[in-house]
């Protein structure tokens, strides 16, 4: 699949989509976009205009009389917009209306009937369209609604990672598993990748810290809900932030560069990426020697007949590496789960030796 920008900038500077996270009164979606548009900051604005909450009697969205607001922002300010569509109606409202470039939301994405449906009702049309990770942590499910919008014909296409759902306590609304939109980049080379900060945080405070994160991870742009009073908003309030507030997080934050042609740091990167891949070998012969040894392990036990699995020597093991560790800067999370892959690697192999090659499968 081959994959062409939803939007490009002249600079460097990655993409940004900002606006409300609902479409509330005409005068409020004016407003924010006039004040968003005023230095030519942002490239694209959004609004929902249909919303779909999590539960019934939340404020649903003004529907598709709100998009005749849309229209007129793009009239006075010049600003491209997008919104979220969710079902085959929607989808025609929207072109009908003019909404330059489509998002679907996490709780579409979720469910192959639904993006199949809005795939459809794209077939034939050329807009960009940009499809948000679905709500539980699935990278197969994000790369299959893409794969539809894909099939319907649509090539200027984005992703937008906004979290994923979660049960307990944790400080996200959404916890970011960075690892998930990392995947998808590796699956998709060359599909754009956005950050959507507000839905992962779920607060004005730590925007500016997973807004930066996804900048350090190379993403390519960020859609930050924006609203002239946060606190008065109909939906999504304790996350929306003033446009003199989204001013200022954009203006402290540091953009790198996706890389650098300078010879002086092309050869220094060789060189430190030439000791990692040392170290990485290194590693791996460590373990494969370490391997051998538990092998060995496993005959002693066979012919003695005693458990593989010795419960106190693996408490042992862990706690005397996460001590060690400690020392060495590396976190107790961390070690544990390193430790943990390489015991079970351990016991497989000398449940191999126990009851021979086809037990271990
Ligand atoms: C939104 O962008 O306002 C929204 C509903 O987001 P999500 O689909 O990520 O929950
Ligand atoms: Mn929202």
């Amino acid at each position: 699949m081959t994959f062409r920008p939803v939007l490009e900038r002249a600079d460097k500077r990655p993409i940004l989509i900002a606006g409300p996270c609902s479409a509330e009164t005409e005068e409020q979606v004016l407003q924010t976009a006039r004040e968003l548009a005023s230095d030519g900051m942002i490239d694209l604005y959004r609004a929902g205009i249909w919303k779909p909450r999590t539960r019934p009697g939340e404020f649903e969205g003004v529907g598709a009389p709100g998009l005749a607001w849309l229209k007129k922002v793009k009239e006075e300010t010049g600003l491209k917009v997008t919104t979220e569509v969710g079902n085959r109606e929607h989808v025609f409202e929207a072109l009908k209306a003019g909404v330059d470039v489509l998002w679907i939301g996490a709780r579409t994405t979720v469910n192959p009937f639904s993006i199949q449906e809005v795939a459809d009702a794209l077939r034939g049309v050329d807009i960009p369209v940009i499809v948000k990770n679905p709500v539980n942590p699935d990278l197969k499910l994000w790369m299959g609604g893409i794969e539809r919008i894909y099939k319907a014909g649509i090539t200027r296409l984005a992703a937008i990672h906004r979290g994923f759902s979660f049960h307990g306590e944790t400080s996200y609304r959404n916890v970011p598993h960075w690892q998930i939109p990392i995947d998808l980049r590796r699956n998709f080379p060359d599909i754009q990748i956005f950050c959507d900060n507000s839905h992962i945080c779920g607060r004005r405070d730590t925007l500016q810290e997973v807004a930066q994160k996804a900048m350090d991870l190379n993403f390519d742009g960020l859609m930050t809900e924006v609203h002239p009073t946060p606190d008065e908003a109909w939906s999504d309030a304790a996350q929306q932030i003033t446009p003199a507030q989204y001013k200022l997080m954009i203006e402290s934050m540091v953009f790198p560069q996706a890389n650098s042609a300078d010879p002086i740091f092309v050869q220094h990167m060789n060189d430190l990426r030439h000791e990692i891949d040392e170290i990485d070998e290194d590693l791996l012969n460590l373990l494969g020697r370490r391997m051998k040894i538990a092998e060995k392990i496993g005959e002693y036990k066979k012919e003695n007949n005693i458990a593989v699995l010795q419960t106190s020597r693996w408490n042992e093991i862990l706690s005397k590496a996460v001590k060690h560790g400690a020392k060495k800067g590396l976190s107790e999370d961390f070690v544990t789960v390193v430790l943990k892959a390489i015991h079970d690697e351990s016991i497989n192999h000398q449940i191999r030796i126990m009851h021979g090659e086809e037990a271990v499968k």
